[in-house]
């Protein structure tokens, strides 16, 4: 029997140029889904040719193989932003291919303090909720109400809600091995209209002190707009050198672990998740106790404003960011005894 094909099936396309670190080969099939009939196709022309499939996002969080992708590379491209409000709340309900900063920018004109502290996060609307974007003392999951996805085992479209995409830190449903078939098409967000403004952090409370500016009259796309300086001051510009942003998840450890390794290291962070848990930054113990803040070797980098940034400053290979990558963690296990775990993926062979 003839196999089928798929219109709109692209063969060997180069991977680097789609992801924001800028390296790895080749997917040997590409297809974008517009919609769910799409993704029941490229499914089972995958299925009937046994090979395996990549979902790729915005391609921000993820380093391709140098040998790329044996198998089909699916870009779900679902687009569009209904808003609908009401006295209570604002609900938005958004394609998973709608780009993340550009939904973040249309919530903050609505006057409504939501998700403006997640301004700036390269990636598309579908990625957020994988690993539940969290930034300056705001996480995405606190406004998802539901989760709509197509199931690549049963091709049926399921809804989740909020409570069953099983989010904790940097984490999701998604990420396991009991979420791997779902592939995200579109989210439905609330965001109550009386929330206050979340400015705890360093680096916010000290940019409204530097600014002499007052913390009770700012508004949401006041805020938005400092944490679009302050991120890029402290983050890497996408546009002139590759990154995927954090690299590394942030470790939770023991309240005795940590207590140990701070009266080790004098000075180490630690913020309690609850009473037996602290949440510690890797980034300083990269700066502080492994040295590495800066740290070079040949085209990539533990970037110098924030070291917990592995960054890819041209003409390398996906080999040379695991390569680093895991001397990282060897080196902050040998010091340290935590055990790292990466915020990116590895797509294909390494
Ligand atoms: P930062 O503000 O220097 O914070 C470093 C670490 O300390 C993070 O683990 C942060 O927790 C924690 N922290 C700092 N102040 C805290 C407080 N008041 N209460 C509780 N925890 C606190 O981090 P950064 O590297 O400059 O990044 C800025 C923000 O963007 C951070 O929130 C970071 O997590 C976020 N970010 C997120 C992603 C992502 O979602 N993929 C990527 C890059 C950066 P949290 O991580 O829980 O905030």
């Amino acid at each position: 029997m003839r196999k089928q094909t798929l219109a709109g099936l692209q063969e060997h396309v180069p991977l680097s140029s789609m992801t924001t670190m800028r390296v790895g080969g080749p997917a040997r099939y590409f297809y974008i889904a517009r919609n769910h009939k799409a993704l029941e196709r490229a499914f089972s022309f995958a299925r009937e040719h046994r090979i395996p499939v990549f979902v790729l996002g915005g391609g921000s969080n993820v380093v391709v193989s140098d040998e790329g992708f044996p198998g089909l590379v699916v870009r779900p491209d679902i687009k569009g932003v209904q808003v609908q409000e009401n006295g209570v709340m604002l609900r938005a309900t958004v394609g998973a291919g709608e780009d993340w900063d550009a939904f973040v920018a249309r919530i903050t004109d609505k006057k409504i303090f939501s998700i403006e502290n997640l301004s700036a996060i390269p990636g598309t609307v579908g990625a957020a909720p994988i690993q539940n974007i969290g930034a300056y003392g705001v996480e995405v999951q606190e406004f998802i109400s539901r989760v709509e996805v197509f199931d690549a085992h049963t091709f049926q479209i399921r809804t989740l809600s909020s409570k069953e995409c099983l989010f904790g830190y940097r984490d999701s449903i998604f990420k396991k091995p009991e979420g791997k078939n779902y592939v995200i098409t579109r989210m439905v967000f609330e965001f109550p209209r009386r929330r206050a403004i979340c400015a705890e952090y360093k680096d916010i409370r000290e940019f409204i002190v530097r600014n002499n500016l007052n913390p009770e009259t700012l508004s949401p796309k006041n805020v938005r707009d400092i944490i679009i300086k302050i991120r890029s001051r402290k983050f890497p510009d996408l546009r002139t050198i590759g990154t995927a942003g954090s690299f590394f998840k942030n470790p939770i450890l023991p309240k005795e672990k940590f207590l140990a390794l701070a009266h080790i290291y004098r000075g180490l962070p630690g913020y309690p998740i609850n009473k037996e848990m602290v949440k510690v930054p890797l980034g300083w113990i990269i700066e502080h106790v492994c040295g590495k803040k800066g740290f070079s070797s040949g085209p990539v980098s533990m970037h110098d404003k924030q070291a917990l940034v592995l960054v890819h400053r041209g003409g390398g290979r996906a080999r040379d960011i695991k390569k680093l990558a895991d001397e990282m963690r060897s080196d902050i296990k040998r010091q340290t005894g935590i055990d790292t775990e990466f915020e990116v993926s590895f797509v294909g062979k390494f």
